[in-house]
């Protein structure tokens, strides 16, 4: 891997809210299961998919971070070899200088 490849691998970090429904919601359908409890590992949505809870809810968190990137709303956290060197917004994180 060359230097300049090494420069270029960015880590972002995009906040998703506390409260977004990530275990509730079917990630195949959206369909969400308001009654669903902490000690149900596994479940079926109203649309017959059956759904790992922490399998699905990383599904959803990945679909909702790649939302909220897509929109810009979000703020970045910059890494360099292994390092935080940055905490700003989008834009302004998206090309860190190297070196
Ligand atoms: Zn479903």
């Amino acid at each position: 891997m060359s230097l300049r490849t090494i420069c270029e691998i960015e880590r972002e970090l995009v906040k998703v809210d506390r409260f977004y429904p990530s275990s509730k919601t079917c990630s195949v359908c959206g369909w969400i299961n308001e009654h669903l409890n902490l000690s149900t590992r596994q479940w079926t949505c109203k649309n017959g998919h059956v759904l790992d809870r922490d399998h699905n809810a990383r599904i959803n968190i990945l679909n909702e971070g790649l939302k909220i990137h897509r929109l810009g709303r979000s703020f970045t956290k910059v890494e360099r070899s292994n390092k935080t060197t940055s905490v700003a917004p989008l834009d302004e994180a998206r090309s860190p200088s190297c070196l």
